[in-house]
């Protein structure tokens, strides 16, 4: 027997019907803001997520899925979407004026960390990137976008957070402050930090082991008046929007391509994994990896953490077919198998959802797996039925109740009587 890797799932219904309806609503909501769908590959070139990613991130340094394949290349499973729409949008010159720059994404990713509720090595992001506005209004729309589809999809306790992470000067004044304070601590600091800070000191307030300690602590970052403002016109707009938020300062996210807004929205309706989504502005990274000048801010929301909020009610959501058909006679069983099978396609042409099991089975079989299918109605062919050209419709959740019908009329009987 050859087990699933760890870290990588099966989704059996529900779970798997429910993935399929967040999805369709995430659809309907890209749709209302003007969202369009980019497919991009599992596969890109490793070198893509080390130069956008970053080289200093948990997910560059510890957590690719990365191989050499047979003709020498180095390959990465994609550990997130941004690097492959970025590169997209630069290989595709999307943006030429005319061409919607605002896209979406479903899409499976892979990073290899300690895998736990939550937590896999193969998971399902749904993302946004919003690329070309590099206004305060851009940020509020697509964090207002997200919080209106997690509210829609039906997440209760939606927690907010925003800070700014300034532009590349803000952050250089910040970066010797910060790096000042962290050598003064370093004693205190994980090893993974201490290793990191000269390059990056931010990453260490990220850190899952020093960042929360550290938070109370560590300076804060002084914003130039450009990023400044853009951060109080994003916190109006979101206010305008009705959108609930945190300004979090401590938060910074651990990805290096981000400048001013980034975001994290939690629900306090999970325990530890309880980061659902997550964003921000990216102002500098297309023309950082060759492409135009052109800001953008987007997000991502984790599907398998928002699919275990909605578990149970997923299980309650009922996915039975609406008639099941059974067919029992001892003499021309075969007349009446097929007379049974006449009547499952004339159900389905007609949009109505129907089911059997085996028609070879006693009557009392055929009817427990009708009982199991959660179906409404049982069709019933019988010697009786089969002699009189009818079937016999059945009330599954009412026993009592049963009638004889014309066989060729049953779909229609269906849609005007029953449903
Ligand atoms: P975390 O701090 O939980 O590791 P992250 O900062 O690595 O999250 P992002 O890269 O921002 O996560 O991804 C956005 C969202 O994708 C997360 O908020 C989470 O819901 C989901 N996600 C990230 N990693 C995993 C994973 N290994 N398994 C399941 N979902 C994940
Ligand atoms: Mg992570």
């Amino acid at each position: 027997m050859i087990n699933v890797l760890r870290g990588f799932r099966d989704i059996l219904p529900p779970d798997s019907e429910g993935f399929a309806a967040i999805e369709a609503e995430a659809r309907k909501v890209f749709a209302l803001y003007g969202f369009r769908e980019l497919r991009i590959p599992t596969l890109e070139k490793k070198e893509l997520f080390i130069k956008s990613t970053g080289t200093t991130t948990d997910i560059v340094q510890k957590e690719m899925y990365s191989f050499t394949d047979a003709g020498g290349r180095e390959i990465a499973n994609r550990p997130e979407g941004t690097p492959g729409i970025a590169r997209a949008y630069i290989e595709n010159n999307l943006n030429q004026s005319g061409r919607n720059s605002k896209f979406f994404y479903i899409a499976n990713m892979f990073r290899a960390e300690r895998p736990q509720a939550g937590r896999y090595r193969e998971f399902e992001q749904i993302g946004a990137e919003n690329i070309g506005g590099g206004g305060p209004a851009s940020d509020a729309e697509t964090i207002s976008m997200l919080v209106n589809l997690l509210e829609n999809i039906g997440i209760k306790d939606i927690v907010v957070d925003i800070n700014s992470l300034g532009c590349a000067e803000c952050r250089n004044v910040y970066r010797a402050q910060l790096l000042e304070f962290l050598k003064q601590h370093s004693e205190t600091l994980c090893e993974a930090c201490r290793g990191r800070i000269e390059q990056n000191p931010l990453r260490a307030l990220d850190c899952k082991i020093d960042g929360p300690r550290l938070a109370e602590t560590a300076p804060q970052m002084q914003l130039c008046e450009a990023c400044g403002t853009h951060f109080s016109e994003t916190q109006e707009l979101l206010n305008l929007a009705g959108v609930k938020f945190r300004v979090n300062h401590s938060l910074v996210r651990g990805l290096d391509y981000y400048t001013r807004t980034v975001f994290e929205v939690r629900s306090n309706a999970i325990g530890s994994q309880d980061a659902i989504a997550a964003g921000g502005r990216y102002d500098d990274l297309i023309k950082s990896m060759g492409g135009p000048n052109v800001p953008a801010v987007g997000w991502a929301m984790g599907v398998d953490r928002v699919a275990l909020l909605l578990k149970e009610q997923f299980a309650a959501a009922e996915h039975g077919v609406k008639v099941f058909v059974v067919a029992s006679v001892k003499e021309a069983a075969k007349q009446a198998r097929e007379k049974a099978f006449a009547l499952l396609s004339s159900l389905r042409k007609a949009g109505i959802s129907a089911d059997f099991s085996n028609f070879e089975a006693s009557f009392k079989s055929q009817m427990r797996a009708a009982n199991k299918s959660g179906a409404a109605w049982a069709f019933i062919i019988g010697e009786e039925e089969l002699k009189n050209g009818t079937v016999s419709v059945k009330d599954m959740r009412n026993a009592a109740e049963q009638e004889q019908i014309k066989l060729e009329e049953a779909a229609d009987f269906f849609t005007k009587v029953l449903d």
